[in-house]
């Protein structure tokens, strides 16, 4: 394995790019580590098998472990790609012209070289195309716009209204979106290299169906076709906390961790399993259903149908329920949206309201027991905390959670997790989301060579 620090600073700097203004690019780290991409044995391993790879598969392997190496850790030159991958500089030298040429890449600046003439700089072109990322939330549609490097171009976000659940209701709000977005930026649909879509309950990835959303009463509902059939840019689908997973490991804080846990916490609450740097989705598909596991038997009824789930606890609409049992006549519950009732809970707590400080401080008590089971059953590295009420109470909730972890978790394992708040914000499912399809760009054939951890 090779090492080499690029931090995102430097890339960026060198690419001669600065923050736009959008909030991105002070948040986003790129990953620093430079796996040795596998090509050579990935070519052997194709020889000793019964089908033999053509000069095309060979190609097409060298083309996008070069693309991979050089989206993660650009700037780098044709050398430093040669020595990285283990081609041959010829070969690299062929690839790269070919990259160039399509307009993926840009030659840019030139680094001092000991004795020889100054090495040519390669970098990404940002706008060779662009993605939309699109986080479906219970009771809002956020949709972004970005460009090949994940730096965002323009964004939409839709409140939806509590009978706003139907599946066509929901493609009609997300073409709508997608449609305001291109015509605000003026970016033609053709442009789009792919749509990524985080989707609440459990989804089907590979045929691209909502299997379960229990909050709005979905039941395999193929959203992929329903949407196909109205915008033409290929689209991938997957859950929102899976999403945001991908963002926390390719571009979080989370890009060391081998073995970590993304909580989504919003309306619902949901999770995302990362273990030995794989995704794990469990025999059918449902697997980080964390809001689901019980924490106080004959508890409050959950949306699931079921009583005293960790979700009817800590989702929002569990938090603002116990506000209203402390404190019926407060007139933060007049406000009118779910965020906003939780921020004014959280102010309220904040300046020492009674009620307030009882609600937050049970929450915390109760997200400390479902972290506590996680730390005992899987041992993560990390654990990252998103979603918007997630990210909203966090940091006033961690005080206590973690004391509520100490007392109910195993402490070698207690003592090895970190817990912290998401540092990508409420970007990261619509980022993560927008890495689905950038992953597909990536990786066209699904060959996963150059692992970037
Ligand atoms: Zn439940």
């Amino acid at each position: 394995m090779i090492y080499k620090s690029v931090s995102v600073s430097k890339r960026f700097r060198q690419a001669g790019r600065q923050d736009r203004g959008f909030g991105l690019v002070d948040r986003v780290i790129f990953p620093v580590k430079i796996t040795r991409v596998k090509s050579l044995a990935r070519i052997f391993e194709f020889m000793k098998s019964p089908i033999k790879p053509t000069t095309r598969d060979l190609r097409k392997i060298n083309r996008q472990s070069l693309l991979e190496l050089v989206y993660f850790n650009a700037p780098l030159s044709r050398l430093e790609l040669s020595q990285l991958s283990g081609l041959s500089p010829a070969t690299v030298g062929n690839v790269i012209a070919e990259l160039l040429n399509d307009g993926i890449l840009l030659e840019v600046g030139s680094q001092e070289s000991q004795g020889g003439r100054p090495r040519t700089s390669l970098s990404l072109n940002p706008g060779y195309g662009y993605f939309i990322g699109i986080e479906v939330g219970e009771t809002q549609i956020q949709i972004e716009i970005v460009d090949l490097t994940l730096q965002k171009v323009s964004h939409t976000r839709q409140s939806l209204s509590a009978g706003d659940f139907l599946p066509q209701q929901i493609v009609e709000y997300i073409v709508a979106g997608v449609n305001i977005l291109l015509a605000q930026s003026e970016i033609a649909a053709e442009r789009v290299l792919g749509i990524g879509i985080g989707m609440p309950g459990i989804v089907d990835h590979e045929m691209g169906v909502s299997v379960f959303a229990p909050n709005w009463g979905w039941q395999n509902v193929p959203l992929l076709e329903l949407l196909q059939a109205r915008l033409h840019i290929p689209i991938y689908l997957d859950n929102g906390a899976h999403a945001m997973a991908l963002a926390e490991r390719w571009f979080g804080a989370a890009r060391q961790a081998e073995n970590l846990m993304v909580l989504l916490i919003a309306t619902g609450v949901g999770s995302s399993i990362i273990m030995s740097g794989e995704l794990y989705r469990g025999a059918s598909n449902s697997a980080g259903e964390w809001g689901h596991t019980c924490v106080q038997p004959n508890g409050a009824l959950c949306r699931c149908g079921s009583h005293g789930c960790l979700e009817s606890y800590i989702g929002a609409p569990g938090i603002i329920r116990r506000y209203r049992e402390l404190a019926p006549d407060s007139a933060i519950l007049m406000r009118r949206t779910q965020l906003e009732i939780v921020a004014g809970i959280r102010e309220a707590a904040e300046a020492d309201d009674v009620a307030a400080v009882q609600v937050l401080s049970e929450a915390a008590q109760y997200l400390g027991i479902g972290i506590a089971n996680i730390i005992n059953l899987l041992n993560p590295q990390q654990i990252v905390i998103g979603g918007w009420s997630g990210l909203l109470l966090g940091s006033y909730l961690l005080p206590k959670t973690r004391s509520t972890i100490d007392a109910y978790a195993l402490k070698q394992p207690a003592r090895v997790a970190q817990i912290y708040v998401s540092a990508l914000g409420d970007h990261a499912v619509s980022i993560g989301a927008a890495s689905l399809a950038l992953e597909r760009f990536l990786r066209p054939e699904g060959f996963s060579i150059a692992r970037v951890s």
